[in-house]
């Protein structure tokens, strides 16, 4: 049976090549460092994982949960982004939970994207974005960021006639892979463009809460009139240590959210509400649990860029999130580099291309194992003569 024309449309996965040659590197009994994860190494806090263990002998959260979340989870994220962001946000018909906010990344598509519609997606950028797009027949129109542009799409370059055709722009600050931040005057050039295009401004927030050197990052919803113009998804996964949990929630207007909602009712059944009941108490983690979570980010990041100047790179820290873009040595691609650092080293860093085209010459650090393996890899590349030069 041949499988639909749709997936023959999806690249092909990036990593694969890589992933085998891992395979094979521990099959040699190699020590590998994997750098490529960008999973939190650390659990998840433990009073939220002692509100599951109540949750869950509580029968009443045993059957399915309301499609949009329990009032009390969206009354809680709603409080939280009041708190957070000073955003008014009704949580009847505002908030949505979500099972992980990649779910509602890849639905908001089928909520907006018509066959032939254009959607304006970074590149470099979180796959999703792209292949949401193009599971709902739209095509992508790809938005280069990179050091010149400090890594914010420059709106007028979209071409006229592709922004007439868009029916979203998807935006990720903090930027997961680039660690890049945003602002709010950029913010509100997106709104100005997506209010004259008519198009939905959807924004990953899945590291807002991750950031260092006392940078607070922004949302849209903070901007007069935005709500109605964006829907904003947000993630319990990085900053609680909740990535196998699947809960976030989608916040934004009512119109849009409806929309979002309607496709969600079809296809799943809301989020576990033990699960939902967890998220309600991570939002009440005191703000010293998630202070020292960054500081541990923060240390692994100065650890890691100084022992980089060592070999040559100067790497500006980044303010947010547990990644650092770096470039290749020059004249090397980004997959060449992947490879020299397996075979010469046994470190894992995936190559900036599978992330996009744009991502060519640059390579991703998660910063997701801990400070001694940092210095190691450091250690084993001063041993193998890399250097960026
Ligand atoms: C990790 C990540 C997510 C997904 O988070 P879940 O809530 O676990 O689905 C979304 N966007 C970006 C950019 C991420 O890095």
């Amino acid at each position: 049976m041949r499988p639909s024309k749709r997936l023959d449309r999806i690249p092909p996965y990036l990593f694969a090549e890589i992933d085998k040659k891992v395979d094979e590197a521990k099959a040699k009994g190699y020590d590998i460092i994997n750098l490529g994860i960008g999973d939190p190494d650390t659990p998840t806090f433990p009073h939220i994982v002692e509100e599951m263990h109540k949750a869950i002998d509580d029968p009443l959260t045993h059957n399915y949960p309301p499609y949009q979340g329990t009032v009390a989870f969206r009354t809680a994220c709603a409080d939280w982004m009041k708190e957070r962001f000073g955003a008014n946000l009704d949580p009847n018909d505002e908030i949505i939970a979500l099972i992980g906010s990649k779910e509602g990344i890849a639905h908001v598509f089928f909520a907006f994207v018509d066959p032939g519609d254009y959607t304006l997606v970074p590149d470099p950028a979180y796959p999703v974005y792209r292949n949401g797009t193009i599971l709902a027949g739209g095509i992508p129109y790809y938005m280069p960021i990179n050091p010149q542009n400090n890594y914010l799409p420059e709106l007028d370059k979209i071409p006229e006639d592709i922004a007439k055709q868009s029916k979203i722009i998807f935006l990720n600050y903090p930027n997961n892979p680039t660690g890049a931040v945003g602002n709010l005057e950029y913010f509100k050039e997106v709104l100005d463009f997506a209010k004259k295009y008519d198009i939905l401004i959807c924004h990953d927030q899945a590291y807002c809460e991750m950031t260092f050197d006392g940078y607070v990052a922004p949302s849209f919803l903070e901007i007069e009139g935005a709500k109605d113009h964006c829907i904003e998804f947000f993630s319990h996964s990085k900053s609680y240590n909740m990535t196998g949990w699947r809960i976030g929630w989608a916040a934004g207007g009512a119109k849009p959210m409806k929309a979002l909602g309607t496709i969600k009712n079809n296809i799943d059944s809301g989020a576990f509400k033990a699960i939902q009941r967890a998220g309600i108490n991570a939002l009440g983690s005191p703000q010293s649990e998630i202070d020292s979570l960054n500081e541990m980010y923060k240390r692994r990041r100065d650890v890691m860029i100084e022992g980089l100047k060592e070999l040559g790179w100067n790497i500006d820290p980044c303010l947010a999130t547990f990644y650092l873009w770096i470039p290749t040595p020059k004249g090397m691609s980004s997959v060449d580099f992947a490879e020299l650092m397996l075979e010469k080293t046994h470190v894992i860093v995936p190559p900036g291309n599978g992330w996009g085209e744009a991502g060519e010459g640059f390579f991703r650090i998660a910063l997701t194992v801990d400070e001694e393996k940092l210095k190691e890899v450091i250690q084993r590349m001063k041993n193998a003569g890399i250097r960026y030069e």
